[in-house]
């Protein structure tokens, strides 16, 4: 999927342009990563106003098995921080392996698909234009028995739906 383009690199600069007034969104809690997720999102912006519930942003897609016991809940958090001006820019992160997830029993092409589903459902509710969610996955690519975390957070293009 990397490879078809359906995963790109963040560009930092991008970013930092976009969130230069605040960054609203959600990650996942995983004691594993959130250290790892909340560092790489620190670099955007000083200005965050974060939610987080275990597995992040797929909870809000609509289809998602928790949409309605978590997802509501992110949605109303997003919702006031975009009203009250916390941010101009939304970041929408979800990441696997992801505890959740396995919990579930979702797949990492589900996960992606979800977190898409998010975004598009998540920028028709709040009415936002196309550009203001960035849905973002963040993945452990360390080998088995490797001690060095080996991680990488990449933008989830539209494209991905038609590789999945
Ligand atoms: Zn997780």
């Amino acid at each position: 999927m990397l490879i078809e383009g359906g995963l790109q690199k963040i560009k930092l600069t991008r970013l930092r342009e976009l969130a230069s007034n605040g960054l609203i969104g959600t990650i996942c809690p995983d004691g594993n990563y959130s250290q790892d997720i909340f560092n790489h999102i620190a670099q955007f912006t000083s200005r965050l106003h974060l939610t987080s519930l275990n597995g992040g942003a797929q909870l809000i897609a609509p289809e998602h098995p928790l949409h309605e016991r978590d997802g509501r809940s992110l949605i109303a958090s997003i919702k006031f921080g975009w009203e009250k001006g916390k941010g101009k820019a939304i970041t929408l992160f979800s990441h696997y392996p992801c505890g959740m997830a396995y919990e579930l029993g979702r797949s990492p092409q589900e996960v992606i698909f979800d977190t898409l589903s998010a975004d598009a459902y998540l920028t028709q509710l709040l009415e936002l234009p196309e550009e203001i969610i960035l849905p973002l996955f963040h993945v452990d690519w360390t080998p088995e028995k490797n001690d060095n975390k080996r991680c990488r957070t990449y933008v989830i293009k539209n494209k991905c739906l038609s590789l999945l």
